[in-house]
């Protein structure tokens, strides 16, 4: 497959001096939940990012970012993150062979997350403060010492991630409804983006209703300001002070769509359903998506037979510490024909 950057050239700002950087990332498959679909009473489709080669629809933008920070001439990346963005980072970094500085909200990054930062060999930091506070720290910081940030405030991330939007559209074309977990608002700003210039492209008739889901105690588009200490079991969006608030709002404005939050025990319900109903291991953020879905349709806002994508952000082995609480330990037997047999038949 041809690498991300050249199979949209046409649409990214690329020069003769770009590297064109890649490890894999896009041409993630688009999968139909038939299973899910028919209880939604809907046409439902998952893109599943979490098989991208760090495992989340960051290398998206990151690919574009750090290719270029390469031809920019910067030695060094940085960035503040909840666990994504930092495996992202670090894994580009080490590519093109530049160092990459990462900052964690200590103690709040799932375990997978922080093992590939650290393997990637990035300069790990774990801040005594939240997400919010880590970001306004890296952007007091990077200019100083001329490292570029690699946040979603970095223009060419959301222009990377708008591939994701390209992809869903040169496959089934423009679905009605688009849904995305919301945590700084970069994704479902990146994805509106990425419709609207299909749509002046004449590449598809109309945009989708862009709905954002939040998780409650990080839902500040929901609530119309920002969350001072956002709390959430679904890490990856566990952000208080939205840094593309305003754009993500603008997105949901001009396509008729809306903003809504699920509660961490809805989030787990629907990882448990769609790992049992669908076969796809996916993330708590990524999942409130599906709990958003569910939610909607309990309240009668859910319009039959509409085609939904709902954007599966990031893979389930990440923060394999979830599954602990929604799962029991397996059973242990004694080595013996007689006893396994009867734990076969009993189950
Ligand atoms: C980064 C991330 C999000 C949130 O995306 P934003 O662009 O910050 O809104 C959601 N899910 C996963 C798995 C992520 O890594």
């Amino acid at each position: 497959m041809v690498c991300l950057l050249k199979r949209y050239a046409e649409f990214f700002p690329l020069t003769p001096n770009t590297p064109l950087l890649s490890i894999g990332e896009g041409n993630t498959p688009l999968v139909e939940l038939c299973n899910l679909g028919a209880k939604l009473e809907i046409e439902l489709f998952a893109k599943f990012e979490g098989l991208n080669p760090t495992g989340s629809f960051k290398d998206r933008g990151m690919v574009l970012a750090v290719s270029k920070a390469v031809e920019e001439g910067s030695s060094g990346i940085i960035c503040a993150s909840t666990g994504n963005t930092s495996a992202s980072a670090a894994a580009y970094a080490a590519k093109a062979g530049i160092k990459c500085h990462v900052i964690l909200p200590s103690g709040k990054v799932a375990k997978g997350k922080l093992a590939q930062a650290l393997i990637y060999d990035a300069n790990v930091l774990a801040l005594r403060g939240n997400f919010d506070v880590a970001l306004e720290m890296v952007r007091k910081i990077a200019d100083n010492l001329g490292l570029k940030i690699v946040n979603s405030v970095n223009p060419y991330r959301l222009w990377g991630q708008r591939s994701g939007a390209w992809e869903v559209c040169d496959e089934i074309g423009a679905p009605d409804w688009c849904v995305l977990p919301v945590g700084n608002a970069g994704n479902i700003t990146a994805y509106w983006t990425g419709f609207f210039q299909y749509m002046k492209k004449g590449l598809i008739g109309s945009i989708p209703k862009m709905v954002g889901i939040q998780a409650q105690g990080a839902a500040p588009l929901v609530k119309g300001f920002p969350v001072p200490e956002p709390e959430t079991i679904a890490t990856a969006i566990r952000i208080g002070n939205p840094v593309n608030a305003k754009k993500a709002l603008a997105a949901a404005r001009n396509s008729n769509g809306m903003f809504l939050s699920v509660s961490d025990e809805e989030i787990l319900n629907a990882q448990k359903e769609l790992a049992r109903k669908e076969g796809i291991f996916a993330e708590p953020a990524s999942c409130a998506t599906l709990a958003g879905l569910y939610k909607l349709k309990k309240e009668g806002k859910l319009p039959k037979n509409i085609r939904v994508v709902m954007v599966l952000t990031g893979n389930g082995l990440k923060d394999p510490q979830i599954v602990d609480r929604v799962t029991s330990s397996p059973r242990e037997i004694e080595a013996k024909y007689d006893v396994l047999k009867e734990a076969i038949l009993s189950c």
